[in-house]
């Protein structure tokens, strides 16, 4: 478990984490609204050598950066049901050899079968946030 006490913090793991990410790496967040998922995607793009902003993919539901490895950023927290999931291309993301990380994983049905890396965040205090990693190469 490793604990951060602001976004800026957050974001640096996040780029340790990103700058340590292979072809093919599936992130999944477990977390709550607001706990820091984005700004943690927002690292792993440092990590990834994206330049580009990372902005939430809410709305969009997928956005795509270029960086070492693309990056897929995606947010199903507006999805429900198989079909759309089915519709957004998920399956060839999660197939293909670059970064997905998925914000609201827990609404894809079948993950199983796929190598993934788990971030579970605990909210502390208003700036402090607990994750806990599991997944990952030592
Ligand atoms: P999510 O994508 O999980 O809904 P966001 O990353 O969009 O969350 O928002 C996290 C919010 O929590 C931001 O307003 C951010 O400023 C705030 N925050 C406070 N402390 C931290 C921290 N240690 N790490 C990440 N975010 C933090
Ligand atoms: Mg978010």
């Amino acid at each position: 478990t490793i604990t951060t006490r602001s976004p800026e913090e957050t974001i640096l793991l996040g780029e340790k984490i990103g700058s340590r990410l292979k072809p093919g790496a599936i992130i999944l967040f477990e977390a709550g609204l607001g706990a820091g998922k984005t700004t943690f995607a927002k690292g792993i793009a440092l990590g990834l050598e994206i330049r580009e902003t990372v902005t939430s993919p809410t709305y969009t539901i997928v956005s795509e950066y270029r960086g070492r490895l693309p990056l897929y950023h995606i947010d199903l927290y507006r999805i429900d049901g198989d079909e759309e999931f089915e519709n957004l291309g998920l399956r060839e993301i999660l197939d293909g050899d670059g970064v997905a990380v998925v914000e609201w994983s827990e609404k894809m049905r079948d993950i199983s079968g796929y190598d993934v890396i788990r971030i579970r965040i605990r909210t502390g205090g208003p700036n402090e946030r607990s994750f806990d990693i599991t997944g990952i190469d030592p």
